[in-house]
């Protein structure tokens, strides 16, 4: 239940409104926001905060970017929606801006980050029967434990959080759970001849910002090109400049076979996903086979198209690098003993909180609010720190004298 008391009037009114007509499937915090720009919003009070979920990770361009808002305008006065059973003069530019951009030969481009990896396990079991020569039905893809690949039926069939899995059963079969960072583990699951993919986060996000060791995703890639296996990034989360370079595998110098986005393809306007691949996989999927009404949709085109040009042209992927270390090393300078871990990639951060009260993640989320930051707890004792990617040194330090200052409130 929403806690609703002592709400300004203004707020009050439009928490009520959601609690009483909205359907109960998250539990936000508790502010209402009416405007955003850069890498702050504003309340319906007029309050000022510092976003520091970015719409998890959908915002690394920051709030209403105006070279993006203006793609979007220019668009929405031309033509929205073709469907695909009509071309548009923007879907083949945007395809072969992306594809060109991070080095393949196809885009399917879809809407919401769980579409893209539906389409990543679809085209994955096409290309298991068609190319590696699976027997039908049979294809087996692996994942990781700890996973958040997105909600539908088929996706939270192989989550391994109660939550998000408890009685939306009966499960999608084809699928094997594998501990995250154990390549060894992995390499026993390769054994099975049914593999066709193995779908993994560079990052896991929502479990916590968990950064496997290094090494451990060239040496995951290795192991599935010598086992035919496709690898998988879902970098949904983790892509597009917010690990510090434009996907967190460049860390690794490695190239999927598979490549999710999601989020931040739009700067946070409007759904878009992607999944790029080489033809050898993208045209084991023919017409009619898969598909969206909005998918490639001419708006979302000229809108990724811009949304990927802002984060080149402004370096937004450098500057996260090196915010990202200034926050993580000012956030060490505030030694809490509230503070367990300190962990991320460039500025995809999270802290785990060390406290009796197993609500002190939340709690310390509500002081945050108080004093001008917003940042949402995650698995509980978790409070992930993702700034949009044009944050500078000033808004870094001020931010983290915030977080410093909130933290005291946990004694
Ligand atoms: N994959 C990852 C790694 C994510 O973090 C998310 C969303 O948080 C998704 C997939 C699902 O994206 P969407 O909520 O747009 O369906």
């Amino acid at each position: 239940m929403q806690t609703i008391i002592d709400m300004p009037a203004n707020t009050q009114h439009y928490l009520e409104l959601e609690e009483q007509y909205g359907a109960h499937n998250y539990h936000p915090i508790p502010v209402v926001l009416n405007r955003g720009e850069g890498i702050f919003v504003w309340d319906v009070e007029g309050k000022k905060y510092f976003d520091f979920l970015s719409g998890y990770s959908s915002l690394n361009q920051g709030h209403c970017h105006p070279v993006i808002i203006k793609a979007l305008i220019e668009q929405a006065q031309k033509l929205t929606l073709t469907s695909r059973a009509f071309h548009s003069d923007a879907l083949g530019e945007f395809a072969k801006y992306i594809t060109t951009l991070l080095g393949y030969d196809k885009v399917l481009p879809m809407n919401t980050g769980v579409e893209a990896v539906e389409t990543a396990v679809k085209l994955c079991r096409k290309w298991a029967y068609k190319v590696k020569g699976i027997e039908e039905n049979r294809a087996v893809i692996i994942v990781c434990q700890g996973n958040f690949h997105g909600r539908t039926s088929t996706v939270i069939s192989f989550s391994s959080d109660p939550l998000a899995k408890n009685e939306f059963g009966p499960y999608a079969p084809g699928f094997i759970s594998i501990p995250y960072n154990d390549t060894k583990a992995l390499a026993i699951a390769l054994q099975d001849k049914n593999v066709a993919g193995f779908l993994v986060e560079p990052i896991q996000g929502e479990a916590g910002v968990v950064v496997p060791d290094k090494g451990y995703l060239a040496a995951a890639k290795q192991l599935c090109e010598e086992a035919n296996v496709l690898f998988i990034a879902d970098e949904i989360q983790t892509g597009l400049g917010r690990t510090g370079k434009m996907l967190a595998c460049d860390h690794e110098n490695i190239k999927p076979d598979l490549l999710l986005l999601g989020k931040a393809l739009s700067g946070g306007m409007m759904p878009v996903s992607a999944v790029l691949a080489n033809d050898k996989i993208m045209l084991t999927i023919q017409p009619g086979e898969h598909g969206s009404t909005y998918g490639g949709n001419p708006l979302a085109c000229r809108v990724a198209t811009a949304a990927l040009e802002v984060l080149q042209n402004e370096k937004m992927s450098e500057n996260a690098a090196t915010m990202g270390n200034f926050f993580r090393s000012e956030l060490e300078n505030i030694h809490s003993p509230h503070i367990k871990t300190i962990r991320g990639m460039g500025l995809l951060n999270a802290i785990v909180i060390d406290h009796l009260d197993k609500n002190a993640a939340w709690k310390l989320c509500l002081e945050l609010k108080e004093n001008g930051l917003l940042a949402k707890p995650t698995h509980g004792d978790k409070i992930r720190f993702a700034p949009p990617l044009i944050i500078d040194k000033d808004q870094v330090k001020q931010a983290v004298a915030i977080i410093a200052k909130s933290l005291t409130c946990l004694g």
